[in-house]
């Protein structure tokens, strides 16, 4: 067994610090008063101590010693004026921000981090999933989808599909680079979250081309045309079947089990709780001439006499007693990005439905990946490093800790290391 290795704050830091210098800067020369390193270093800052407010957060970092702090350990020259901040994000394409989660995991890779989220012993497990982090009447840009109501009232929104790496059995989760559902140029059509979908698996592919990935999906997924995508894309997938949106396939499944194709499984917990799981390979995913066959297997838990939990699921994975319990864990797992990243972002501290300040182009975006790559930073932490872990432990909750962060921050000195490469 290969020792892990610390992912310490400096070599992330530096690694992020290294990506912003290389970007494109595309603002007039005459007029810059600030890096375009320092603006994006300064946003990801206010992020990573889960501040509030970006002007509070400016006007602080003009005290002698958290100008200190934000250069000694964020490498911050200048700070900029929260309009010139602003200003200058609005202008990046969000995109050229990506290759930090890249190589993030890629260092977790390297320092045997992910060898703990293996699934069925090769795979990693990647649900993904849509969620929206603003919306609002009257503020909007280029980027916006726009709904009409009864009434004729607009309203804009940003949406984005997520994807992550997890494991049924570790706490902490991996965010990849989001795919924004949103306009674009010229495109009259409102994106939405299946064309994402599409466009995010074959994008995922060509940032990792030998990850072997599981992808799950809840039921808007476990349609022909997204399954195609997958396929073309070399990926496997657990995806959601319900009875009312499959049933040719529900047909199938049932006619099958009834002359003894397929399998199942039972059996009772320490709680006298039954788990009843139930598969058929090899049936069609619809009614259509050409449907792909797919393998099906659902998943009952039944406390005292009532089913308490039902799901059931397709998959490429060809399905027996053996890998059945697994699989199930793994279409379950699909909560940890509704739980464990969208709802720590939007309810523990990270301010993700926040309006930092929206912008014409892409500062809403930008706004939300950097606060994405500062959860991701801490999840890093938590996962591998120990002295992280200890203060964490110290306090009840994740605000508190963040909230004693801050106060560090505004207090003491702080030396990081340099990092030698
Ligand atoms: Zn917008």
């Amino acid at each position: 067994m290969h020792p892990k290795k610390h992912l310490s704050f400096a070599a992330l830091r530096h690694s992020m610090s290294e990506h912003f210098g290389k970007m494109d800067d595309h603002r007039q020369n005459g007029k810059v008063n600030h890096r375009l390193h320092d603006c994006l270093m300064c946003a990801f800052a206010m992020m990573f101590l889960q501040d509030p407010s970006l002007l509070a957060f400016q006007r602080r970092m003009q005290e002698e010693r958290q100008f200190s702090n934000l250069s000694n350990i964020f490498q911050v020259q200048s700070v900029p004026k929260d309009s010139q901040l602003r200003d200058c994000l609005d202008q990046v394409p969000t995109d050229q921000l990506y290759g930090i989660f890249d190589n993030w995991l890629h260092r977790l890779q390297r320092g045997k981090h992910l060898t703990d989220y293996r699934f069925l012993k090769k795979y990693y497990l990647v649900p993904i999933d849509g969620s929206q982090y603003f919306s609002s009447n009257t503020i909007h840009c280029e980027s916006c989808l726009r709904a009409k109501s009864k009434k004729g009232a607009i309203r804009y929104h940003h949406q984005i599909l997520q994807a992550v790496i997890v494991h049924p059995d570790m706490r902490q989760v991996l965010p990849l680079a989001p795919e924004p559902i949103q306009n674009t140029d010229g495109s009259k059509k409102q994106d939405c979250e299946i064309n994402a979908g599409k466009r995010m698996v074959a994008k995922i592919r060509k940032r990792h081309p030998k990850l072997p990935m599981i992808v799950v999906g809840d039921g808007l997924y476990s349609k022909q045309p997204f399954i195609d995508e997958l396929k073309k894309s070399g990926m496997s997938y657990i995806l959601v079947a319900k009875p009312d949106d499959h049933t040719v396939l529900f047909q199938w499944v049932n006619e099958l089990h009834a002359l003894g194709d397929g399998g199942s499984l039972e059996f009772a917990d320490k709680k006298g709780r039954l788990h009843r799981y139930r598969w058929v390979n090899g049936v069609p995913l619809n009614g259509t001439a050409d449907a792909d066959n797919v393998n099906f297997f659902q998943y009952e838990l039944i406390s005292k006499g009532k089913a308490t939990y039902r799901n059931s699921w397709v998959t490429d994975i060809t399905v027996d007693e053996n890998n059945v319990v697994e699989l199930v864990k793994g279409g379950r797992a699909r909560w940890k990005i509704e739980n464990e990243t969208f709802n720590t972002l939007k309810n523990q501290g990270y301010h993700i439905e926040h309006n930092y300040g929206h912008g014409n182009k892409h500062l809403s975006m930008n706004f939300f990946v950097l606060n994405l790559l500062a959860f991701y930073m801490h999840q890093i932490f938590e996962l591998t490093d120990r002295l992280y872990q200890q203060c964490r432990l110290k306090s009840s909750s994740r605000k508190e800790h963040f909230g004693l962060l801050r106060h560090a921050f505004q207090l003491l000195p702080a030396r990081v290391k340099r990092v030698v490469t």
